[in-house]
């Protein structure tokens, strides 16, 4: 089977036979390490992951789910977006003693790409079609921007790839050791107070390199995030490598490089490069990060794989010179830093384009929607003149280019679905990542405990002033980014008063991102039982609202 090694001459590995560098090894291709040093390295090294689709269509959707080799179904298949659910019923306290073949269920969580969260109503009903006709009406916002669809049947794969391509959509490499979605300011091209946008370098990224072996075995997932809003609406921060519109004071609007964000159990912020990237040079800076990543990124052990290690233990000065040096071939432009804002906004609401028009932020629940509704919601944007969607990174949904006089009839038909642009502000401030309902390494149920605290909140605290973010997470993973929201919740199994283990969480208090950027305070007795979540926050936030001096942050 071939060895995924480098291949273009624009990002060459280093030489073969250059002596490892490290005591133990890190399994650091670019210094000799080649031989894999775990199950997942020997899996990606069997088989290039991408060669499982055709296997999928061949062969697995004819014999159906018993006819799949372990090593494609828990490794290979989520290079095309698809993981298997969790079997329903079994508890959190499971989770870390069943093995997994006992935690999942045989049908899977299909993971829809949509690189820059654009959508057109084409696009919106095919994903409302698939969700009806084969996922059991399910479908979820990710804060990725991806819409995630469960109760997929692997017979149904072929049919459901056809629907999606025949629109544009993708599912290729939305999971997996590889470059994942690429997430963008959800008003990319049409923000009043945009610095530049950042939508044709994603295009160029996706049709260059999305779905290309050359990158296709990382040594683990990679996530790029672009924004050129100055309110850094993509968490930035938290992404393995992220371009930030600036200004540069001699060259105009181009991108700050910023690489090694990641959160998870190891937390750790973007650092900058110091660099200015003009948007034509920026898929090439890109493919450079991703190269590196792929050539020195540590493949020993999964939980030291992430690019933010690498960057750990080099620092940014290092990191650029390689990318200078031995991929680029060239010294990249100096640039300053951008503006720090004083908290990443999220779009929801009514708020002019630069071209005059409005667009229109609405909040669902948690990012729960579902096919009928995404349905509905496709319909009402056509009749009130828009054919443009954008989901957000804040599991929101947007409606571009809508005319001034179809505003107000628009907000009213999205609210009698559901959908809200003027939704309270816990509503409006509430993440939760999938949780227990279908993640097989999840400990506690998210999404609907997430719709219950919201309720409770509503009726206890209906007059908060403050955006105060609450993010749930169903386990230390950090999909809903908990350690950066002013309330984290970290799904565990903790202890009830009564001396029995029950769902609860870990409370991280006082995370940010922009001005506050930060991981939030995790103080050993703030564990909660899931049944007094309301009374925790509530207390918290009422707290602080009774304490707080004139003009001060719930993070400060
Ligand atoms: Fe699953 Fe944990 Fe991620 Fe939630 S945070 S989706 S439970 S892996």
């Amino acid at each position: 089977m071939p060895d995924q090694a480098p291949t273009r001459g624009a990002t060459p590995a280093r030489k073969p036979g250059a002596r490892p560098g490290r005591k133990r090894g890190e399994g650091q291709w670019a210094l000799g390490y080649r031989e894999p040093l775990n199950k997942n390295e020997q899996v990606k090294k069997d088989d290039n992951p991408l060669h499982v689709r055709a296997r999928i269509e061949n062969i697995y959707a004819h014999r159906g789910f018993d006819s799949i080799d372990p090593a494609d179904l828990r490794g290979r298949f989520r290079w095309w977006g698809l993981y298997t659910q969790r079997k329903p019923g079994v508890t959190g306290q499971h989770t870390s003693i069943l093995d997994t073949e006992e935690l999942e269920d045989k049908y899977f969580m299909l993971r829809v790409r949509i690189d820059g969260g654009q959508l057109n109503l084409e696009q919106l009903r095919a994903i409302a079609d698939i969700s009806t006709t084969y996922a059991r009406d399910s479908a979820d916002v990710t804060d990725r921007q991806n819409i995630q669809l469960h109760w997929i049947r692997i017979e149904d794969m072929p049919a459901i790839w056809q629907r999606l391509e025949e629109v544009g959509l993708e599912t290729t490499e939305a999971c997996g050791d590889c470059p994942r979605v690429i997430i963008s300011s959800p008003v990319a091209g049409i923000a009043e107070d945009e610095i530049i946008d950042p939508t044709p370098a994603i295009r160029e990224i996706v049709d260059k390199y999305i779905g290309l072996e050359e990158f296709s075995n990382l040594p683990r997932k990679f996530k790029t995030a672009f924004t050129g809003y100055p309110d850094h609406d993509v968490a930035p921060e938290c992404n393995d490598v992220a371009f930030v519109g600036v200004v540069h004071p001699e060259h105009g609007p181009g991108f700050d490089l910023w690489v090694g964000g990641g959160l998870s159990t190891n937390p750790m912020l973007a650092k900058r490069l110091g660099t200015w990237i003009p948007i034509e040079e920026v898929a090439e800076a890109w493919a450079g990060v991703v190269s590196v990543f792929r050539d020195y990124g540590y493949r020993r052990l999964r939980h030291r794989a992430r690019i933010k290690f690498l960057m750990a233990d080099w620092g940014p000065e290092k990191f650029r010179e390689v990318l200078e040096n031995e991929y680029l071939e060239r010294k990249l432009v100096d640039g300053p830093a951008p503006p720090v804002p004083a908290r990443p906004g999220d779009h929801v609401g009514v708020f002019k384009q630069k071209d005059g028009r409005y667009f229109v932020g609405v909040a669902p629940v948690a990012g729960r929607v579902s096919g009928a509704q995404l349905g509905k919601f496709a319909d009402i944007v056509a009749a009130h003149g828009s054919d443009r969607i954008r989901t957000t990174p804040l599991q929101k949904l947007l409606v571009l280019d809508v005319e001034a006089g179809q505003v107000e009839p628009l907000v009213k038909a999205l609210s009698d679905i559901g959908l809200h642009a003027r939704p309270s502000s816990w509503r409006q401030n509430t993440m939760a990542c999938t949780g227990i309902e279908f993640c097989k390494l999840a400990i506690v149920e998210t999404k609907s405990r997430a719709a219950w605290l919201i309720d409770e909140l509503e009726q206890r605290v209906p007059d908060l002033d403050v955006p105060i973010t609450v993010n749930l997470n169903g386990c230390p993973n950090s999909c809903a980014r908990i350690q950066v929201a002013d309330i984290g919740l970290k799904g565990q199994m903790v202890l009830s008063d009564q001396g029995e283990q029950v769902e609860g969480f870990q409370v991280h208090l006082g995370g940010g991102l922009g001005l506050d950027a930060g991981f939030g305070r995790k103080l050993r007795g703030h564990k909660v039982t899931a049944d007094q979540l309301p009374d925790y926050v509530e207390n918290v936030v009422r707290h602080y609202l009774d304490q707080r001096e004139p003009g001060e942050r719930f993070a400060q």
